[in-house]
Formats: C-alpha cells, sequence, structure tokens
C-alpha cells in the first residue's frame, strides 16, 4: 500500500513539476507530491529532487544546496537508484580528478610513499587471501587468490546459486586498475575458488536463524572471536565481517556474516553491495562510520585531501567502506597494498585501541 502510494505521489508530482508550462502553483504543488515520496522512501523522487538541486533549479529550504542535493541523491542510491549511484560517482570522480593530477610517469616497480620498493608475498595454508604483487614490464599487477567457502547453517529455502553469485560479484567489484603511491598505475586481479573447504578459506555465512544459535555454530570458522563483540555489531549493522577486529593479520581467520533485510536473501543488489564492502575488511581496511558503538568518531569533511573529493554531507562519503554502493577507490586500494605489505590493519579514524590510521591518509594517491 505504500508503494503504491509513493509511486502516485511521485508519478503525480513528476507530472504538475515539469509541466507546469510556466504554472507556479502547478510547479509547487508537483514539488510537494515529489517531497512526500522522497519522505516515504522513493528512489526516484530522491534522484530528482538531487538533480534539480545539484543543477540550481531548486533551492533547499535550509542548509548548503549542494550538500542537500548529495544527501537526496544518497538517500536515493541507498533506496536502490542506480543513476543515483551512477552521478554521485561521476561527481565525485570528477572533483577528485580536478583536485588530483599525476605527472605521468615511466612504468616501474610499485614504491610507497618513501620510494622504497613494495614488496607483497604472502602465501600458504595459513593465509587465507593470498597476496602477491609483480611488475609485468608495463604495469604493478596485485594478484589475490581465495577460496570462497559458502557455509549453510540450515537449509532455510532460497536461491543458493544466487545468493552466492551475488556475493562473488560484489568481492569481484575489488578488480580493476587502479593510481596508488602518486598515480602508479596498480592492476587489482582476484583469483577465486569455490571449493567446500573449511581451512585456508573465507568462510561466508548467512545470518537467518537464531543468533545465538548462529554465533555458536560458526565457532568453529572463527576461532576466537568473542561472543559479546560479534552481538555488538550483529545488533548495528546488517551484517559484517569476522576479521579478528584489533588483530587482523593475514593469517587471521576471515569470515564474512551476510543478513538479508527480507530474511529470504534475494536482494542481489544489497547483496552484492554488502558483500563489497565487507571483502574491504576481510582485505585488511576499516569502516568509515560515525558510529558510536565502534567509538569511532567519523571522519571529519576536508581532514584529508585525498578524499575529500568523495565528501557527501555530514560525515558521509561516497567511499565503499563509508557506504556500501559506492565503488571502490584509489585511497581503497592502496590501504590493502599497506595491510598486505606491512601486515597491519588499516584504519581511517583512530578507535579506543590507539592504534594509528592508516599511512594512505592525507598523503594524496
Ligand atoms: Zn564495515
Amino acid at each position: 500500500m505504500e508503494n503504491v502510494n509513493r509511486a502516485q505521489l511521485r508519478e503525480e508530482g513528476k507530472q504538475l513539476y515539469f509541466h507546469a508550462d510556466g504554472d507556479a502553483e502547478k510547479k509547487k504543488e508537483g514539488l510537494k507530491r515529489l517531497v512526500a515520496a522522497q519522505e516515504r522512501g522513493d528512489a526516484e523522487a530522491s534522484f530528482i529532487l538531487g538533480v534539480e538541486m545539484l543543477r540550481g533549479r531548486l533551492a533547499p529550504l535550509r542548509g548548503e544546496r549542494v550538500e542537500k542535493a548529495l544527501d537526496y541523491l544518497a538517500a536515493a542510491s541507498r533506496n536502490g537508484s542506480m543513476q543515483a549511484r551512477a552521478l554521485l560517482n561521476q561527481f565525485c570522480e570528477t572533483r577528485y580528478r580536478r583536485a588530483v593530477c599525476f605527472d605521468p610517469a615511466e612504468p616501474a616497480p610499485l614504491t610507497g610513499f618513501d620510494g622504497r620498493a613494495i614488496r607483497i608475498r604472502r602465501k600458504g595454508i595459513f593465509v587465507p587471501v593470498d597476496a602477491e604483487l609483480h611488475f609485468d614490464g608495463t604495469i604493478n599487477i596485485l594478484t589475490l587468490s581465495a577460496n570462497i567457502h559458502f557455509v549453510y547453517l540450515s537449509d532455510n529455502a532460497f536461491d543458493r546459486a544466487r545468493y552466492e553469485a551475488a556475493i562473488l560479484r560484489g568481492i569481484r567489484d575489488w578488480e580493476g586498475e587502479y593510481e596508488v603511491f602518486g598515480g602508479q598505475k596498480l592492476r587489482l586481479e582476484l583469483e577465486l575458488s569455490t571449493e567446500q573447504r573449511i581451512r585456508d578459506s573465507i568462510h561466508i555465512i548467512p545470518f537467518d536463524g537464531e543468533l545465538s544459535e548462529a554465533v555458536e555454530s560458526v565457532g568453529k570458522y572463527t576461532g576466537k572471536e568473542k561472543r559479546e563483540r560479534l552481538m555488538s555489531c550483529v545488533e548495528h549493522r546488517r551484517s559484517f565481517a569476522g576479521i579478528g577486529i584489533g588483530r587482523w593479520s593475514v593469517h587471521t581467520t576471515k569470515t564474512i556474516y551476510m543478513q538479508s533485510a527480507s530474511g529470504r536473501f534475494d536482494d542481489e543488489d544489497a547483496l552484492r553491495n554488502t558483500a563489497k564492502h565487507e571483502f574491504g575488511h576481510v582485505l585488511g581496511v576499516g569502516d568509515m562510520y560515525a558510529s558510536e558503538v565502534d567509538s569511532l568518531g567519523g571522519v571529519p569533511p576536508d581532514k584529508y585531501g585525498d578524499i575529500a573529493a568523495f565528501h557527501l554531507y555530514d560525515q558521509e562519503y561516497y567511499m565503499v567502506m563509508c557506504d556500501e554502493n559506492a565503488p571502490v577507490s584509489n585511497n581503497d586500494v592502496e590501504m590493502v597494498v599497506l595491510a598486505f605489505s606491512e601486515n597491519r590493519f588499516q584504519r581511517f579514524q583512530p578507535d579506543n585501541t590507539g592504534k594509528k590510521i592508516s599511512d594512505a591518509l592525507g598523503k594524496g594517491n
């Protein structure tokens, strides 16, 4: 019923707003309906309001125009608008390209901020994600290999093939070409297998039953993971990664717990984006949330020049470790390189463990 209402409000709103033919009252009435649809979670209405505001055709009641426009677009993106995601991505990318420019350099083996060669070679049965960096004469390639072990705690009926495919797509979203450490090209490649084996794997577990039972039964995959930590994570997020928070290393067990808003694990788009975000944790990258439960204070806007282009409003960034709908950025991949080369978890923000933030921040990509 709610859906019908908001779709109807939006369609009427569009008619009145876009076909007002100079009739200010009609246009105002259309806008009212679009806002009402937006408030009911309509993705398209949010997108329209965001675009109108971004283009300067609409002024916000309060607050800064561009920030408010980005707020609308982010809401549209969260409600599933692919157009909003594409626009936010393009907007941030344009700002980023304007802010960061690299001198074209001769292809060479990857070096860090200090100019020293970066070496990564992490392999073996006690390393769930094998990582190897090599320069092929034209480009640096970081190859990450892992076995993805899909675990099922109950025989709840949902389409496992589609669920698994969506998750694998989300993990594969990390693949691509990036520019790191001052514009050096790096290609991230994934080699994934999906064998049914416990050893040397990343475990992916759908949470669809009683939480405490699930935590018990996954104990054998998560090793020393603290139960309270799991409980706290799951209460505040829809999904999470068990990576040994505070003690991530290339050797720790890595588990991704998937939850489903519908309980049916059928929202492939959401599953994919969640898997993309959680895989970032598996790769040793922290959250960018302004979330009190984790003692994380958020990343103040404009604190770091290299990610300022991705800042939307408040402490929201259009970056995958802040907003799972966002794509993977250069900075994220720079953090993955540091995580595997230094064998150290990379943080966007200080937490109560007193550990330092990632060297990737504030140095320019
Ligand atoms: Zn997270």
